[in-house]
């Protein structure tokens, strides 16, 4: 449990700073979008200047809400920031783009990381505020604000919404607490738009998307464990069929999860780096993370992935197995 004592020394070490890089794990969900927005527009608000590092695009979901951040950063501009902060990113290899940013690069310098993954292994030299019990690195935001007794600028608001309302899958995973629900409100006075957030979380979704869903769930949904555990592999031809970007398919989990009776969903599809292996629990007698630190990953007990280096067959059946186990 981190002491409200700590909430404040984040504010103060936040608030000690002048030009502040701000960078997420790669992918970046509403969570790592909303805590780096939420930041960015909480420093200029108090005249500093503070820029958001992403190497790469953002899920179309986001752009409505998400504008302004920088894909690329040279030596030279790096070295005029005075402090680094990492929002919602767990470890290292996390971070994409290594001959952009360097953990042991950072580690020299003034940075800061914030995250509530319980396993987080940034290990800032500098200050760590690592809260596990946190539903969404947006919320540590708002526990750091009113602890240092802040009023959230309006132009926080919506951003941070957005991140408490992603990682909590819009308030209702288990992780969704009486104070979560006090937060948000808190966000709600502050102006924070939920019909725009609503909108484009929820109420965009792209005609091409919604016809590859369809083929991966009619051809593709597969089932162990007496129908407790659903899976599907997405063949990247699909994907080319449909012009999915696969970098897009936060929530494509949901279309498994919702399913009565399923307690594990798990997507797998080819990454850069393996196959990437993502999954979801509805029940924490049977958390997949677990499962996915032993094959070299992490995340929640109940939001987990991990790479796996192999075949997609083989990654099937050795996850599978794996998660079969926790019925046994
Ligand atoms: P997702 O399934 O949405 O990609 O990720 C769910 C959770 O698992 C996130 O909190 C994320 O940090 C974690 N996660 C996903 N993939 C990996 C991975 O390859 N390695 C680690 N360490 N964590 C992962
Ligand atoms: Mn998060």
């Amino acid at each position: 449990m981190n002491s409200p004592n700590r909430m404040l020394q984040a504010a103060k070490v936040l608030q000690e700073s002048e030009k502040v890089l701000i960078f997420t794990h790669q992918r970046p969900d509403g969570d790592a979008l909303g805590s780096s927005f939420g930041l960015k527009y909480f420093l200029e608000n108090t005249g500093k200047t503070a820029v958001v590092f992403i190497p790469g695009a953002i899920p179309h979901r986001h752009t409505k809400l998400f504008a302004g951040f920088i894909s690329e950063i040279t030596q030279e501009e790096f070295n005029t920031f005075d402090t680094f902060v990492s929002v919602d990113c767990a470890n290292p290899d996390r971070l994409g783009k290594p001959e952009l940013l360097s953990i042991d690069e950072l580690r020299q310098k003034r940075y800061i990381n914030i995250d509530h993954h319980k396993g987080n292994s940034m290990e800032s030299g500098f200050f760590n505020l690592v809260s596990g019990e946190t539903a969404s690195c947006s919320e540590l935001l708002v526990k750091i604000f009113c602890a240092a007794k802040i009023e959230i600028p309006e132009i926080c608001a919506t951003p941070l919404l957005t991140g408490m309302m992603t990682d909590t899958g819009c308030f209702r995973f288990s992780n969704t607490s009486a104070d979560t629900m006090r937060n948000a409100a808190i966000l709600l006075e502050r102006g924070a738009e939920l019909e725009k957030i609503v909108n484009a979380l929820f109420f965009s979704k792209p005609l091409n998307q919604v016809r590859f869903e369809n083929e991966l769930m009619r051809d593709h949904l597969k089932f162990a464990a007496e129908g407790r555990i659903a899976y599907a592999f997405i063949p990247p031809e699909l994907a080319k069929k449909y012009d999915f970007n696969i970098k897009e398919d936060e929530g494509l989990i949901d279309l498994l999860r919702e399913i009565d009776g399923v307690v594990i969903a798990m997507l797998l599809y080819t990454g850069p780096g393996g196959i990437k292996i993502s999954m979801r629990s509805k029940d924490s007698a049977f958390p997949v993370g677990p499962v996915a630190r032993f094959f070299n990953g992490g995340g929640h007990e109940l939001a987990a992935g991990a790479t796996f280096d192999g075949s997609a067959g083989e990654a099937e059946i050795a996850v599978v197995d794996k998660l079969a186990q926790l019925f046994e």
